[in-house]
């Protein structure tokens, strides 16, 4: 940290300061209001509106320690303005200098400022807790609103107004945009938007700048944009600039397991799949997501990417984040590739020692495909001739890893594949170190599932349900209740739902599926299910990604008010991969929280992923929404990306602007704004 942008307070006060993120005085700059109050005006006791904050000036004419029904200051105040209205302050805890600092202005007949919201209490008009001062002879009011920082215990408002206020004389601000920029995008200079934000001028716009739509705030939220933009996009520079082998097959092979399919590729499937082939063709590593709904069909395009690099003579690894969810993949990619001539490699974390040595051994040598869990990026299996790793369910491997990749010695393409759709001004900032291919139409033929919602009071209902479709030569999921506090309890309800269904349902043959069995065992069962020898799986979230059985058309999920919202998606996306109606039902224990009544009225309405993900966003905000709140991915403290979708697409050009011919402004704009944080991402 440089000396000279070091926060001048005590340590203790530095100490604090640095939970809040604030190092540099920069940072202390960059530290902007929550909120404003309002103390330019007061109002009049008898007409002051109430549940809202308000300002009051009084008199103080009595001041009490009440003993019931607890210990209690309490304050009488009589209105300035003598119109006779009469306040009552209460203070739960007080200091004993509290008491005596009122009775004193009480008999020097001082006049008391108190901010806070009035309510009707027992005795008249209240205020519980209210801030206060006691005011000199002739002070007048503040001329402009009053910022609120975000704070937690130990930094008041006040230590945080003034070190803000000498920070905001001493932090260089010199703008890195132009005045005639500024003019042409209508935005203030940095240093005037700061410093209007943190001291805003009596008459400022105030409904604007309370929900940040003032252009000082815009400013802002465009700066903190650009900097995400620059670091991200630096990230995707980085990785563009080593070398990857050129995958410039001719087609052939691909052109062989297209011609081999029951189907004929969607239209979207085909344009990404000429998106993702071109860049293979490239001398640099592909770094691209693909995103499309549950079932849109991704992993014959991942398939068909697999084919270019295997006849460019290069091997492909398939990565799924799940044993049974690769396997599934093994299964499919095995049936499309042995018929032509291509050597095909299972490798999990649950092989025996010697099998797995074997398939290393295979991996470093002949294979061309190799499937397995990401256990096989993790260590140990060195590649012959690695040239394109593909992810699926990237969402599941969180950014850790997706940056984690990058820094393997071998440089292979990547293609990451993701079922959780995300947003578009979402993708273009949190994913700018991507490119991003959208499969946005499903095959055709696709019945959409019909969505239900049961309280656990009709179960009977629902197992009658399961019957009737299992009558019908159907299969069956039910999906038991998500334990998040503990795995073991998670097992035992799985273990209890097992036990009732087979009670309720004697006659079906009914499977069970969880994540402590052994992979041979989950393997077994999954296979069983898919040979329709199973009715019934009953089955914990294991089931929740990729799973692909088209003979399935029901779908339980019992205790659905515990599930996230992708979650339920993904799940219901289990069924409705045939022909035949399908349906969703979604079992759900009253009462329900308020969240948990919006997932369900959400996906009961809605079944485009993209719209769910959209209020899932709406729900849980973009930090927990994508994964990365720890992960070192600079979240956005200002801007809101349904909001300030314009800046996203301003920030996006101006960073490609810069890096490709400013590299100097690049440095000085992410210093600003991410200090040493700059480095998290540099790939
Ligand atoms: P997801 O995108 O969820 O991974 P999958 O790749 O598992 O979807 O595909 C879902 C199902 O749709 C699979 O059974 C797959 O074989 C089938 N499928 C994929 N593309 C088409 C298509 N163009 N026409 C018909 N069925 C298709
Ligand atoms: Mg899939």
């Amino acid at each position: 940290m440089p000396a000279a942008d070091a926060i001048d307070a005590p340590p203790a006060i530095r100490n604090r300061l640095r939970k809040l993120g604030l190092e540099r005085c920069v940072d202390l700059v960059l530290h902007l209001p929550l909120r404003y109050e309002d103390e330019t005006r007061l109002s009049a006791i008898v007409d002051a509106p109430r549940g809202i904050p308000v300002q009051i000036e009084a008199r103080i004419l009595e001041v009490t320690v009440q003993q019931a029904p607890r210990r209690q200051l309490v304050a009488r105040l009589g209105d300035a303005a003598a119109s006779g209205g009469v306040l009552w302050l209460r203070f739960l805890s007080f200091y004993g200098s509290q008491k005596s600092g009122l009775e004193a202005a009480r008999d020097q007949g001082r006049r008391l400022r108190v901010f806070g919201e009035i309510r009707d209490g027992f005795l008249g008009p209240e205020m519980i807790h209210p801030r206060y001062r006691v005011l000199a002879d002739d002070e007048p009011l503040p001329r402009s609103l009053t910022p609120v920082y975000p704070t937690t215990g130990g930094v008041s408002q006040g230590t945080l107004r003034r070190l803000i206020g000498r920070a905001l004389d001493t932090v260089d601000l010199a703008d890195l945009f132009d005045d005639a920029w500024c003019r042409r995008h209508s935005l203030p200079t940095l240093a005037a938007a700061l410093t209007l934000l943190h001291s805003p001028p009596p008459a400022v716009e105030q409904a604007e700048l309370q929900a940040r739509r003032h252009p000082a705030w815009r400013r802002i939220k465009f700066d903190e944009l650009l900097a995400q933009q620059l670091s991200l996009r630096r990230a995707w520079l980085a990785g563009r600039s080593r070398g990857a082998p050129a995958l410039a097959g001719g087609g052939r092979l691909a052109g062989r397991l297209e011609a081999a399919l029951p189907f004929a590729l969607t239209g979207a499937q085909r344009r990404v799949a000429a998106e993702i082939a071109a860049d293979l063709a490239q001398p640099h590593p592909m770094q691209r997501l693909l995103q499309g709904d549950v079932g849109s069909g991704k992993t014959i395009v991942a398939a068909l990417a697999a084919c270019q690099a295997i006849e460019a003579g290069y091997q492909a690894a398939f990565m799924a984040p799940t044993e049974i969810l690769a396997e599934q993949h093994y299964l499919k990619l095995h049936a499309w590739f042995a018929p032509l001539g291509v050597e095909v490699v299972w490798l999990a974390g649950g092989l025996t020692k010697k099998n797995r040595q074997a398939k290393q051994q295979q991996a470093a040598t002949t294979a061309q495909l190799i499937v397995g869990t990401h256990a096989l990026i993790q260590e140990s299996v060195d590649f012959a001739r690695l040239g394109l790793v593909i992810i699926d369910e990237q969402h599941r491997f969180g950014v850790v890893q997706r940056l984690a990749l990058r820094h393997k010695g071998a440089n292979p393409h990547q293609l990451m594949m993701s079922a959780t759709p995300i947003p578009r001004t979402l993708a273009m900032s949190y994913y700018a170190d991507l490119d991003v291919s959208v499969i946005d139409e499903l095959p055709p033929g696709r019945s959409p599932v019909r969505t239900r919602l049961f309280s656990q009071t009709r179960r009977a209902e629902v197992t009658a349900a399961v019957r009737a479709v299992v009558a019908c030569g159907r299969q069956v999921y039910w999906v038991c209740p998500l334990i998040e506090e503990s795995a073991k309890l998670e097992l035992q309800a799985a273990l209890d739902t097992w036990a009732a269904l087979t009670d309720e349902l004697a006659g079906l043959r009914i499977g069970l599926l969880h994540g402590r069995l052994r992979s041979d065992q989950k393997a077994a069962v999954m296979a069983a299910f898919v040979a329709g020898e199973i009715d019934l799986l009953v089955a914990t979230t294991v089931i929740e990604v990729g799973v692909d059985v088209a003979n399935a058309s029901l779908m339980v999920i019992e205790h659905a008010e515990r599930f996230g919202l992708s979650q339920l998606h993904q799940l219901r996306g289990r069924v409705g991969r045939g022909a035949h109606d399908s349906l969703c039902v979604l079992l759900y224990q009253q009462p329900l929280s308020r969240t948990a009544r919006a997932r369900l009225k959400i996906i009961f309405e809605n079944d485009d992923g993209f719209e769910i993900a959209k209020h899932d966003l709406c729900l849980r905000g973009p930090g927990e929404f994508i994964g990365c709140r720890q992960s070192g991915v600079p979240l956005l403290r200002y801007a809101d990306l349904d909001a300030d979708a314009d800046l996203v697409g301003l920030a996006q050009t101006t960073a490609v602007q810069w890096l490709r011919d400013d590299p100097a402004r690049v440095r000085r704009h992410l210093q600003r704004w991410l200090g040493e944080r700059e480095d998290l991402l540099k790939a």
